[in-house]
């Protein structure tokens, strides 16, 4: 392409952005279409010629990235939003037209270097020591699967391996405990308590009893914020207990991690700095573009010992102890530079701003909590720790049966996806259908928090009314 050329499609894809990004309050906070639709959209071979730019352009906003949950939106409070800010996305774009290759030290040793420092900054934050070190991954999914194989190789790869959780823990934890090899029957779900904490003791029954049988218990994954209801294990007494039993922890901080840069959350999670493995998510609240995983160990030596391999086609790029090929921390040889998007947005805004924002979506939920707690026709259904709020309407004209309830709250979901003012979603709660919000977003206000409650409300009523 010409530089000419370059110019117009970069400049272009820049005004779309920007457009996109300063007007996204007007927009509605979730598009998405059909299979049959987009298939004669986008589907069908690949062309033999090409096409003018400006048409493919336009189509591949039109069809591709419109249908997209705009999970930025300050009404978005589904799952665990991402909401990246503008310095971290052009970090990424840098990061590509530099082809930036983080896999060794001779490959990039600049986005090896920032790598270094952003995972030093993280186990700073955390409060690990200078023996830590980590690496950027995909995300929490990556990041927990090299988490249990690092402990898999630290345990001298035992037979009949035993992996412990709660029954609140994420799903891609014993997806991570499958691939690092242990059989689905030997994932254990503990049980939690009325906060949905796991059960230390019957945690330390799980584990007497399985070595009785001969099973080796090889770690205990702790939350330190579940995506369902944001709560937290005791982490300290999960510490003390793995450091007594020999087993090695590892703590799913994917969702509450970066809390540990507010007093708040830093007294909430104390206990993680003594994890063998945190597993973290920038793209959660962390505000940066997807992708932006992060596993940490309290010993490095421990993730090397896992990871790293020789190989004859590289052996030119070992350039010693103190320049690491970040290949030998992972799975992956050649690497995108994840970490350029947080040091840049950070280097930009300052901590303090991230501080701030983290603090921002902790005393909106607070705010939420209080709200829902006081609002005659809406329940809170578990307790808020973090940034989700767990909730459902029940009508107090009479009594509403459980069934009831669930049928009420299922069409007030759907009711409000329709609607595309707010994205909520749901979780179940020990088999009991829960609305939720997840409010982490810098941009949100009361005000957007407060609508999406009383716009639920209203089709909760308006609902009863008919069901009755
Ligand atoms: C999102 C999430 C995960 C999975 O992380 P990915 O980045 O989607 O792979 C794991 N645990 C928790 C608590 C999460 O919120």
């Amino acid at each position: 392409m010409t530089p000419d050329q370059m110019h117009r499609l970069a400049s272009r894809a820049t005004e779309i952005l920007v457009d996109r990004i300063t007007n996204l309050r007007e927009q509605r906070p979730w598009e998405g279409e059909f299979r049959d639709v987009l298939e004669d959209q986008i589907g069908g071979p690949a062309p033999e010629g090409g096409r003018p730019l400006d048409d493919l352009v336009e189509q591949i906003v039109r069809d591709v990235l419109h249908n997209n949950a705009r999970q930025d939106h300050p009404r978005f409070f589904g799952f665990v939003p991402a909401v990246p800010t503008w310095p971290s996305i052009i970090a990424d774009y840098l990061v590509s037209g530099f082809n930036v290759h983080v896999g060794t030290w001779l490959g990039g040793s600049g986005g090896s270097q920032v790598e270094l420092t952003v995972t030093s900054w993280l186990c700073d934050w955390l409060g690990y020591d200078s023996q830590a070190g980590g690496l950027m991954t995909s995300g929490a999914s990556a990041a927990s699967v090299e988490a249990l194989v690092a402990a898999r190789e630290y345990a001298g790869h035992p037979d009949a391996p035993v992996v412990y959780m709660s029954d609140q823990s994420h799903s891609a934890l014993p997806k991570a405990a499958y691939i690092a090899g242990v059989r689905r029957e030997h994932i254990r779900l503990i049980d939690t308590d009325r906060q949905y904490r796991i059960d230390v003791q019957k945690l330390s029954d799980e584990i007497q009893q399985d070595r009785k049988a001969g099973l080796n218990p090889l770690a205990v994954c702790a939350n330190a914020g579940t995506s369902s209801t944001g709560s937290i294990d005791p982490l300290l007494e999960l510490a003390d207990f793995c450091t007594s039993e020999g087993i090695w922890l590892h703590i799913d901080a994917a969702y509450g991690g970066f809390t540990v840069l507010t007093p708040e959350g830093k007294e909430l999670l104390k206990g993680i700095e003594r994890a063998d493995s945190v597993s973290m998510d920038g793209h959660k609240w962390f505000f940066q573009p997807y992708e932006t995983g992060i596993l940490l160990v309290r010993n490095l030596d421990h993730l090397e010992a896992a990871f790293a391999t020789g190989h004859d086609v590289i052996q030119d790029t070992v350039w010693g102890a103190n320049h690491p090929n970040f290949a030998d921390r992972g799975l992956q040889l050649s690497r995108f530079a994840r970490a350029l998007k947080i040091w840049m947005s950070v280097e930009m805004f300052g901590l303090s701003k991230f501080r701030a924002a983290i603090q921002h979506g902790l005393d909106l939920t607070k705010q939420a909590h209080a709200f829902i707690e006081q609002h005659p026709q809406l329940e809170v259904m578990a307790p808020t720790t973090l940034s989700i709020v767990c909730f459902r309407i029940r009508p107090n004209d009479r009594t509403y049966s459980e069934e009831e309830l669930e049928e009420l709250n299922r069409v007030v979901l759907a009711q409000v996806f329709w609607d595309d003012e707010t994205f909520i979603s749901s979780t179940s709660l020990k088999g009991v259908f829960t609305l939720r919000l997840c409010i982490l977003n810098f941009a949100t206000t009361w005000q957007d928090v407060r609508d999406t409650l009383e716009l639920a409300c209203r089709f909760g009523l308006d609902a009863a009314k008919k069901g009755g």
